[in-house]
């Protein structure tokens, strides 16, 4: 952590008293859950009585189980109260996203508050219009980057159970379960410092992938034996889902979470892609394994970005425009 940063996260921090919101990305996943919840911990514990956390949507039940989730407010259900905590604050955080358009319709507000904003993030391409920036790509996680924050300003001493649970739950989430992302030993260091906090990491990796409803069961084995699509000759596996897919399983939120990554794990395989019908748009995830860039596939085509292994964005055209475009790109080498 560069030290002059350090220094200006700790004076924006002397107002315990002002207003200070704390806002995810829109479709948050674990380690956005888990860092900001950290964070909010944190700030809780310094002394930010006021301090409130906004999500720009519902997100899946296999997050739920956080310390603090119970306090965030989800702009889609109470819009009203979401905008007013971003309006008013003096101070607001920006956890694992790079730009205020991942914020979908908070992006406004975010870009217009007058508070003094902060990115905590892992993305490459960090946009402008924040006061601070802690942006680090090497980062397996926004987890790690705050974990770091609060012990160059507080020191390891300062994170207590619920916040180390948060972080460690950002942490397994962004890597699958330390399987990509974390080839630096500081990302060991950190889960070291969480676990002896009291973490069960067997207990918390249970909470989050063992806790599948039937149809969420049923309908991987459905992606997977019925509509699984491989590309041989370009190495490309995709699944594409449309609503009349999701309604036959009884669809919840997040049980396509982690879909994608079945098809990389077809040997040879080094690009992956989830296609999934939305209202008004096809939300697209894609993975790669090696050199292959998939934040600027999704950049370039999809009106999305991500990192360059794992990305995602939308496509406007309905299913089969989205496939057969698909395939010229995959054919063609994007
Ligand atoms: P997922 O495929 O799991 O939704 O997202 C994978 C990665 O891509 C995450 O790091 C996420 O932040 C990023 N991502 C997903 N959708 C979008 C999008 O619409 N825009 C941008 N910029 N990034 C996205
Ligand atoms: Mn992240």
């Amino acid at each position: 952590m560069n030290k002059e940063q350090i220094e200006k996260l700790g004076r924006l921090l002397l107002d315990k008293n002002q207003p200070t919101a704390i806002v995810v990305h829109a479709n948050p996943d674990g380690d956005a859950i888990g860092s900001a919840l950290g964070l909010y911990h944190f700030l809780h514990q310094e002394g930010f009585a006021g301090v409130q956390m906004v999500s720009p949507n519902a997100y899946p039940s296999f997050l739920h189980w956080m310390p603090g989730n119970d306090h965030v407010i989800v702009a889609d259900v109470a819009p009203g109260e979401a905008m007013a905590v971003i309006s008013n604050a003096g101070l607001l955080f920006c956890l694992d996203f790079n730009g205020f358009g991942r914020a979908d319709q908070l992006e406004q507000v975010l870009s217009d508050s007058k508070a003094h904003k902060v990115m905590i993030d892992h993305h490459p391409q960090p946009e402008d219009g924040f006061h601070l920036v802690f942006s680090d790509t090497r980062a397996s996680s926004t987890a790690e980057l705050v974990y770091e924050c609060i012990a160059a300003l507080k020191g390891g001493d300062a994170i207590t159970l619920d916040m180390a649970k948060c972080l460690y739950a950002g942490i397994v989430t962004d890597t699958g379960s330390f399987s990509y992302g974390c080839n630096n030993p500081r990302t060991y260091e950190i889960v070291a410092r969480l676990i002896e906090k009291g973490v069960d990491g067997a207990y918390l990796h249970r909470l989050i992938y063992s806790t599948y409803s039937v149809n969420r069961m049923r309908l991987l084995g459905y992606c997977l034996s019925e509509k699984l699509e491989v590309i041989e000759t370009h190495r490309t596996a995709y699944i594409s889902l449309t609503k009349k897919d999701l309604e036959r399983f009884n669809h919840r939120e997040g049980d396509t979470e982690g879909v994608v990554n079945y098809a990389l794990d077809i040997e040879g395989i080094n690009l992956a892609a989830l296609f999934i019908e939305k209202d008004g748009h096809i939300k697209v995830s894609f993975r790669s394994a090696g050199e292959l860039d998939v934040n600027r596939l999704a950049r370039e085509y999809y009106h999305g970005g991500g990192h360059k292994n794992a990305a995602g964005g939308k496509s406007y055209h309905n299913m089969k425009k989205t496939l057969a475009g698909f395939h010229t790109l995959v054919k063609k080498g994007f």
